[in-house]
């Protein structure tokens, strides 16, 4: 009987598993066919990228948000666009906890 359970180092967190897709997330490019770091980092990976990106855009809605309201000179009609700032600063507040 022949069970080569292969092991694999985690190219993140350096823990090693087997190499199995319990354990690695399944990458056809790759020659084991794994991913060279384990799930869990990958989710980690996933999750950090996810909040930046979310951050980021809301950042970025805020200035634009912001330059529209010194365009508009801070006219009566520039109340509604305050509470759009307000809602991206909650969302961008949000993002950071
Ligand atoms: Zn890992």
């Amino acid at each position: 009987m022949t069970r080569t359970f292969k092991e694999k180092r985690c190219c993140r967190c350096h823990k090693i598993y087997s190499a199995t897709s319990d354990n690695f997330r399944r990458e056809s490019r790759s020659l084991d066919g794994l991913t060279g770091a384990c799930k869990d980092c990958l989710k980690m990976r996933d999750r950090n990228y996810r909040a930046k990106r979310k951050s980021k855009i809301a950042k970025d809605k805020i200035k634009i948000l912001l330059l529209e309201a010194r365009l508009r000179k801070l006219t009566p009609s520039s109340y509604s666009l305050f509470g759009r700032i307000k809602l991206q600063l909650r969302k961008f507040i949000g993002c950071l906890k």
